[in-house]
């Protein structure tokens, strides 16, 4: 079928919104009509292929919207659902089969081989291969083409259009805490950096009852937008040591820390903060080889530093959990976003990036 997706054609090139012919659904494989998609740093990264990803690529990966057509072996949802795409994970490896599909041992081949496990591509144009299957979607488009074990279906009361970000950067920041530190009501956290990640976390941290709930960041008006989501401290790092403040406000250091930057001196500003026994879970995606320095004695002390990718989300059960939330006024994430039409996806690229915007949607 024809459908309107923004390609990418040459490393950091702009997107340009082109007429593509997108295959019909597999067996398995979910054709949905995108509402929304979320603009999110992963789709930079890959435009300039600081993770590799093949070009020419229609990218975009928190897409929501309704179903169309299911192939035949589909189960979990029929045309006229309400779904929100998420990362893909392969279903068949031992960290799958025990519940940990963002561990996934095929994660990057998963979402970032640009094409299906076969390795047959699911775009053309005039007989040239368009990359699709980003992160098992490609939603920067009119449609996309999913597969059940990436689709969560959602109920229908809701708006359709904001849903897209809970598919990534909103579980990534709300189940970083939530699902991962797990803090005990009235515990103390601190949440390094505060772009949609770091603003979800705080939201997360909100709903588990933290306190207080610090955040540090470098960019004033991120903070002063960190406390109206719910920091009761906001800590300037570019103009104080955040280590020293935190230490001040808590006496001892956090109990829990997120590292929502993916900077080594962030981490260890981190790590630094916590009170003996506190966790650190590292949710910042830093260059390949990156390497930080800890104090042995420090970790020694009952510390623990944990990796978390997407939130330690089974998107089934925790999109659902946060779209409760957020219908019972507990969870706002709404008011991070900007709506902008997808054919001035480049304009809304740049607001994400000079940070005008908290999380950018484009509606096709
Ligand atoms: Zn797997």
């Amino acid at each position: 079928m024809k459908i309107k997706a923004a390609v990418v054609r040459e490393k950091a090139g702009p997107f340009r919104i082109e007429e593509l012919d997108l295959d019909e659904p597999r067996e398995d494989e979910v054709l949905v009509r995108v509402v929304g998609c979320g603009i999110c740093h992963t789709d930079l990264v890959a435009r300039d292929q600081y993770q590799p990803a093949p070009l020419p690529a229609v990218f975009g990966h928190e897409g929501s919207g309704v179903v169309e057509k299911t192939g035949s072996r589909v189960t979990k949802v029929k045309p006229g659902d309400h779904v929100v795409l998420s990362y893909l994970s392969c279903g068949v490896c031992a960290l799958c089969k025990q519940g940990l599909p963002t561990y996934c041992s095929d994660f990057l081949g998963c979402n970032f081989s640009a094409a299906r496990s076969d390795g047959t591509p699911t775009m053309h144009k005039n007989g040239e291969v368009i990359h699709g299957v980003f992160f098992g979607q490609s939603s920067f488009a009119t449609y996309a083409l999913a597969t059940e074990r990436n689709v969560a279906k959602v109920r229908k009361d809701v708006p359709l259009e904001v849903l897209g970000p809970l598919g990534c950067g909103v579980q990534t920041g709300a189940g970083g805490v939530i699902n991962a530190l797990r803090p005990r009501a009235g515990s103390s956290i601190a949440i390094f950096g505060t772009g949609s990640v770091g603003v979800s976390a705080i939201l997360g941290a909100v709903v588990c009852g933290c306190t207080p709930i610090i955040a540090v960041d470098i960019n004033p008006e991120r903070l002063r937008l960190a406390r109206e989501f719910g920091a009761t401290f906001a800590i300037d790092s570019d103009k104080t040591d955040p280590v020293e403040e935190i230490l001040k406000i808590t006496g001892t250091g956090v109990e829990y820390s997120l590292e929502c930057v993916g900077i080594p001196k962030v981490l260890r500003q981190a790590v630094d903060a916590l009170g003996r026994a506190g966790l650190c879970g590292l949710i910042g995606v830093a260059p390949m080889g990156s390497e930080v320095s800890l104090d042995m004695h420090s970790i020694l002390n009952g510390r623990t530093v944990r990796g978390i990718v997407e939130g330690d989300s089974i998107p089934d059960i925790f999109i659902p959990q946060l779209i409760e939330l957020y219908r019972q006024g507990r969870y706002p994430f709404d008011r991070m976003i900007k709506f902008y039409p997808l054919d001035q996806i480049n304009r809304a690229v740049e607001d994400t990036e000079k940070g005008r915007v908290l999380k950018a949607v484009v509606r096709p």
